[in-house]
């Protein structure tokens, strides 16, 4: 009974090769051989299959053992490498050892390759383990913290879907106002009201968004203000009225490198745990502080329950919880560690029965300097609008597209509304249009795509994509087309200058 050996042996005597296959042979394998040497056939050689080891001779005419070790390196396969040689001083042994080789046999002495080969087997095969129980926790971490996320979100929908009813229960009051016949003049100041309930709701959904948004982690130089305001700001929404919540920070932005996503999530997490620790109400804060200038310390405190010594030994441990069924996972902690940890901080919790909670998390600072901005309002850019362009809207939601119309058509505009993208392409090439005004989610075929084939269509049109789809996604996908980008809902100055700027783009065209 023999185990086959897949064995790359980078060798120029054939000899000297089947001495090698003989000396495996015996010692109870079956190889399955190839034998190179040069480097162009060593590298075809790893690309075609896959190898259990590699045994090189240490000076070939072409080729050398370090020069193939370094080849197998670049190569990013974990196989054995192993080195007979007959020939070479003790000193080029260990430069090829601290190199990496696993082994330096004498040709004399081979005898001694079963074991080698052996060992470099196994030992391979723990490394191969290791790295598989690896990728298997930080995938088991992910779904840890998508499924933490996915509470949050649960609960902030929830927060949100209540003040969003308190939006169109008055949006709908003073619709129903104005047809009951209340009194004209007051018309002005009902159409105000009502404008600013809409931009109410339009904060809501866009707070819900940007939390629920699934971003691949992303570490940057951000401010740690913004990420706490952010925070705070969700928080509010979140936490019942009873709590107190109070947000103490420097006026100046603290620069830190984070993921501002995962920053949000953790000061979420003990701020939802605090807040359920205060179940007649408290006061929670949130609190930013630089010690000195390479950390900054975040605090979460509470005036809740606080914990016994035993829930502390515990603490961090995912799915350790001491609250009923239905209520906690007990993943909140654990990715709050977690997180902290892979940014280079720590934690400290102070906390005793009837006295209250209080988190310490410190994470390293920036060096002072410029720090990437967090999305904010961009700058209003004031044009003169120009009158009469054609403009194709494309928007699948008939009411949205029936007032688009209108609102251009008042604009001095040529608008022309579909509801899909093959009812654009039906369109005659001639005149064409000016502006395509599209969706980013049109059925069918996206506004992408649309965007892309009027092109083809209309030679030198501007596209202007609109979406109610988190701002910083939708416009990405925007700018990759080329195209201006509008975010739902605008109003009728942000659409005209997005006509504006698309317009006065074209005419240098
Ligand atoms: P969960 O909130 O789902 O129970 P966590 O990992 O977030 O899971 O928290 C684990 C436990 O730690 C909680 O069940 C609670 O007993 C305790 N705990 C966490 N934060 C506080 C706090 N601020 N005050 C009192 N107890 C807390
Ligand atoms: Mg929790």
């Amino acid at each position: 009974m023999s185990d086959p050996l897949r064995v790359l042996v980078v060798e120029d005597s054939e000899e000297d090769c089947d001495l090698l296959l003989r000396e495996l042979r015996r010692s109870g394998w079956t190889p399955e051989w190839e034998r190179v040497e040069t480097a162009a056939a060593m590298s075809r050689a790893l690309g075609e299959r896959e190898w259990d080891v590699v045994i090189s001779d240490f000076r070939m005419p072409a080729f050398s053992a370090p020069a193939a070790l370094e080849l197998l390196q670049a190569s990013g396969l974990d196989v054995p490498f192993l080195i007979v040689s007959g020939t070479v001083g003790e000193e080029a042994a260990v430069e090829a050892l601290k190199s990496g080789a696993d082994d330096f046999l004498l040709k004399q002495k081979l005898t001694r390759l079963a074991s080698a080969v052996r060992r470099e087997l196994r030992e391979a095969a723990n490394r191969r383990a290791r790295r598989r129980a690896e990728a298997e926790k930080a995938e088991a971490e992910r779904r840890l913290r998508h499924a933490q996320k996915l509470e949050a979100v649960g609960r902030l929908a929830g927060g949100i879907a209540h003040d969003f009813n308190n939006v169109l229960q008055a949006m709908l009051a003073l619709v129903q106002l104005l047809r009951l016949g209340g009194p004209r003049h007051d018309l002005d100041e009902r159409l105000a009201e009502m404008e600013s309930h809409v931009r109410r709701g339009a904060q809501l959904t866009r707070q819900l968004l940007l939390f629920s948004r699934h971003e691949a982690p992303s570490r940057r130089r951000v401010d740690a203000c913004g990420v706490l305001d952010g925070a705070g700001a969700i928080l509010r929404r979140l936490i019942p009225a009873t709590i107190d919540t109070r947000v103490e920070r420097p006026a100046e932005a603290v620069a830190i490198e984070a993921d501002p996503g995962q920053l949000e999530q953790v000061l979420m997490n003990l701020a939802i745990n605090a807040a359920d620790a205060m179940p007649e109400g408290g006061v929670l804060t949130l609190r930013l502080e630089q010690p000195d200038a390479s950390r900054v310390v975040f605090t979460v405190a509470d005036t809740g329950t606080g914990m016994s010594q035993e829930v502390l030994d515990h603490l961090f441990e995912p799915f350790f919880t001491t609250k009923g069924s239905g209520k906690g996972t007990g993943l909140g902690l654990s990715v709050v560690h977690g997180i902290v940890a892979e940014h280079g901080g720590s934690i400290e919790v102070d906390s005793a029965p009837g006295r209250g909670t209080t988190f310490r998390l410190t994470l390293p600072r920036c060096p002072s300097g410029a720090f990437a901005a967090l999305p904010g309002e961009p700058a209003p850019r004031p044009v003169a609008p120009r009158a009469g362009a054609r403009v194709l809207v494309a928007e699948d939601e008939t009411g949205a597209r029936a007032s688009l119309l209108e609102i251009l058509t008042l604009l001095g505009h040529r608008p022309c509304g579909v509801g899909s993208a093959e009812e654009a392409e039906r369109l005659p090439a001639d005149p064409g249009f000016d502006v395509l005004l599209t969706d980013l989610e049109l059925p069918g075929v996206s506004g992408v795509d649309l965007a892309v084939r009027a092109a083809r269509l209309w030679p030198g049109v501007r596209v202007i994509l609109m979406s109610g789809y988190v701002e910083e996604e939708a416009r990405t996908r925007a700018a990759a087309t080329g195209a201006a980008f509008l975010q739902k809902p605008f109003d009728v100055a942000a659409l005209e200058r997005a006509l504006a700027a698309a317009l006065g783009g074209s005419e240098g065209a």
